[in-house]
């Protein structure tokens, strides 16, 4: 949860997030932040706005609101109603309009937050000047309204409120804020907050738990705004809510599964890569040491399910024993991950340890060996899956020489590993030649059976280092900043595809794969734009990519974000790719201009094999439906496993099922089938 605290500041989101059309301008007029609702209503995009020294709707603004109101509405601590105000649209409709005006400071600047309160959101028009009426006849129906006195009593609430929380009316009136939500510490402090906030004049937003009067737990996402009611002279306060607990009640569960590993109760794969990324940044130095139980697959052939269940569970507690506070996880079926700062011999004495302690099969003691690699941050490696790639490879040397032992990472990889200098030098020869190819893999429609897109994939094959893999390629490329000429180079490639396919009658969109490297700079969206212009490429068959972390990125960004909102409304779409891996929040998924998730084939390709996957899959299908998103799963490689994701709902499949990696030629030959 990150809730908005001092939420009157400088943020789209804030914006966006209110119940109507609103923007903020300075003292001269100038519009700073245009939202999103309002685009929408008013038509005008947020460069027809922002950054002109007039516009149609400022301007017609200036002309009726008097001096005389702008310096009320800089005097009054509370919103400021005004009635009867003429603006006009991008295609010059009148619209007569309320207007919700405050003012506040930011950075020493006195800035003006304007909410349009249009006619379709009064219920019933009133004659009044009464601000809290009217907000509450029109939001009654999208939102829980619940309104409170100075000193937090309720007052007030409608139906939807009564709904969900359990209350009956009368019983709900002269109850506090504060017993709207659950009795416990973090609970508290949260509410503490907004009330010092709402007392402050401030609007609050986050998302927070809440119980019904039988102490059910339910989340919304709450906007509490300091109002004033015109009848009795008091200062008032409204908390909007929307019910949350659906979405919130699926990433929960998938959290869960996506965390841990259910039968060791350790972490997992997911939850390692994101302590290990947190402990890189902070530059805490440790080892990555990778334990892989050898020859389990015999083993496990001798035995019956509960003594391998047994053996795991073992062993992990023999871990846990021997290296006692260090962060583990298990990683894959036999394969786990200690992190720890202790020294390489007592690493190694893990070996002697599981020999004077055996497990036990019934009476039998099962011969295990371990192989194990050892991978120093940051002598040795920089970056997770450097971590992990290196620990993969000494495993495979130390399983090479019989197993049953654990060593460090040695030269010969290290060397291996440096191929990175090499593919730089030649990447930037190649870049230059225009020596890379494009390849294209389709995708297709679940419910009619049709190609309906195809995502593009870099290949590169140098004359003096062979075949360099995306894989390869690509986090060297993020590196040295050649990705932005990858990122170029593909685009180009695919808008002109895209347009030779349009031209010979194929209905073909293009998804093209984009590192948040290129969105840190400031014209990204222009050049795209260019692009299409250049290539004559319509922005409705473009489809960017883009990764978890990208979007948690971009969320905290708003030049990204606000780059993103430029090149949808050109009628891109922005694809979330990869999903599932990354988890931190959904949240961005509400904030950037998401359309489409594609699950990571890491899913897909476990579907049949696990049932936890099955669960998590239909989870994420589920949240990805819930917020309205196209659902795609990807690395589809067999029927089974296409008609069970049909099964669940799933919109889009991409894999070897339907086809590899291949040319246009080849593309439009599936086509044609
Ligand atoms: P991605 O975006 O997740 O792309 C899907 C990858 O899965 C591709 O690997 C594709 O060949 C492979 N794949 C597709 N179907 C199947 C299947 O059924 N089974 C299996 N096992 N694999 C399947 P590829 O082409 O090697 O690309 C790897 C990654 O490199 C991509 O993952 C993407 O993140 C990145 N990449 C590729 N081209 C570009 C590019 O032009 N720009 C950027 N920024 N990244 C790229
Ligand atoms: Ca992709
Ligand atoms: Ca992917």
């Amino acid at each position: 949860m990150s809730p908005m605290q001092n939420a009157i500041n400088i943020d789209e989101r804030y914006l966006n997030s209110l119940p109507f059309p609103a923007l903020i301008m300075d003292n001269n007029g100038n519009v700073m932040i245009w939202g999103k609702s309002a685009e929408q209503q008013f038509g005008f995009a947020t460069s027809d706005i922002i950054g002109h020294a007039t516009s149609p709707i400022t301007e017609s603004l200036l002309r009726q609101l008097s001096q005389e109101t702008f310096e009320q509405i800089a005097q009054n601590e509370n919103f400021t109603y005004i009635e009867n105000i003429q603006v006009y649209t991008q295609t010059n409709d009148e619209i007569t309009t309320s207007l919700l005006a405050k003012s506040f400071t930011e950075n020493d600047e006195c800035l003006i937050l304007i909410m349009f309160v249009l006619p379709q959101f009064m219920i019933k028009p009133t004659s009044t000047n009464n601000a809290l009426e009217d907000l509450k006849q029109s939001l009654e129906s999208t939102f829980m309204t619940v309104t409170l006195d100075q000193d937090g009593f309720i007052v007030d609430c409608n139906q939807n409120f009564l709904k969900i929380s359990q209350w009956t009316p009368k019983r709900v009136i002269g109850k506090t804020f504060w017993q709207l939500f659950p009795d416990n510490n973090e609970s508290e402090k949260i509410t503490n907050t907004i009330w010092r906030n709402l007392n402050h004049g401030l609007t609050w937003q986050g998302e927070i738990e809440k119980i019904s009067k039988s102490g059910h737990p339910y989340w919304v996402l709450l906007t509490a705004i300091p109002t004033f009611n015109f009848e009795t002279n008091e200062q008032q306060f409204m908390l909007l809510e929307k019910d949350i607990t659906k979405a919130k009640t699926i990433q929960h569960q998938l959290e869960k599964i996506a965390y841990i590993d259910t039968e060791t109760g350790l972490m997992n794969a997911h939850r390692l890569e994101k302590i290990i990324t947190k402990m890189i940044e902070e530059q805490r130095h440790f080892s990555f040491v990778y334990l892989s139980i050898d020859k389990f697959y015999t083993l496990k052939e001798l035995q019956d399910h509960p003594s391998e269940r047994n053996l795991i569970i073992e062993f992990t507690n023999r871990m846990k024993m021997y290296f006692q506070d260090s962060t583990m996880a298990r990683i894959n079926e036999n394969d786990f991950v200690v992190i720890t700062p202790l020294s390489e011999w007592f690493i190694q004495g893990f070996l002697s340890y599981l020999q004077q302690h055996p497990i036990y099969n019934g009476s039998v003691a099962v011969p295990i060996s371990i192989s194990g690699g050892i991978t120093r941050f940051p002598e040795d490696q920089s970056t997770f899956s450097q971590l992990m790639k290196a620990s993969i490879a000494t495993i495979s040397t130390v399983r090479e020489a019989g197993g049953d032992n654990i060593v460090s990472l040695s030269k010969a990889i290290h060397k291996a590993l440096n191929r990175k200098a090499l593919i730089e030098k030649r990447l930037l020869q190649a870049l230059d030649q225009k020596n890379l190819k494009v390849l294209y893999q389709p995708q297709v429609d679940v419910a009619s059976g049709k190609i309906t897109a195809v995502e593009a994939l870099v290949r590169w094959e140098d004359e003096v280092i062979g075949v360099v893999s995306p894989d390869e390629l690509i986090p060297v490329a993020e590196e040295t900043g050649l990705i932005n000429n990858i990122g170029s180079f593909m685009l180009e490639k695919a808008c002109e595809q895209a347009l030779i396919w349009k031209k010979a009658g194929f209905d073909l969109k293009v998804s093209i794969n984009s590192s948040v490297r290129e969105f840190r700079d400031k014209n990204m969206a222009k050049s795209v734009l260019d692009t299409l212009t250049k290539t004559g490429c319509p922005a409705n068959l473009l489809q960017i990519e883009i990764t978890e972390k990208f979007a948690l990125e971009a969320e905290a960004a708003t030049f990204i974000t606000q780059q993103m909102r430029k090149l949808e409304n050109e009628g891109i779409v922005f694809v979330l790719d990869d999903f599932g891996i990354g988890y931190g929040s959904f949240r961005y998924m509400q904030i950037l201009p998401i359309d489409t998730l594609k699950i990571d084939q890491s899913f897909t390709s476990s579907l049949l094999k696990s049932e936890k996957t099955q669960k998590l899959m239909l989870g994420m299908v589920q949240l990805g439906k819930s917020m309205e998103l196209t659902v795609v799963a990807e690395g589809v490689e067999t029927a089974e496993q296409a008609e069970l994701l049909k099964s669940f709902g799933c919109d889009t499949i991409q894999g070897y099922h339907i086809s590899k990696p291949v040319t246009p030629e080849e593309i439009e030959i599936l086509l044609l089938k």
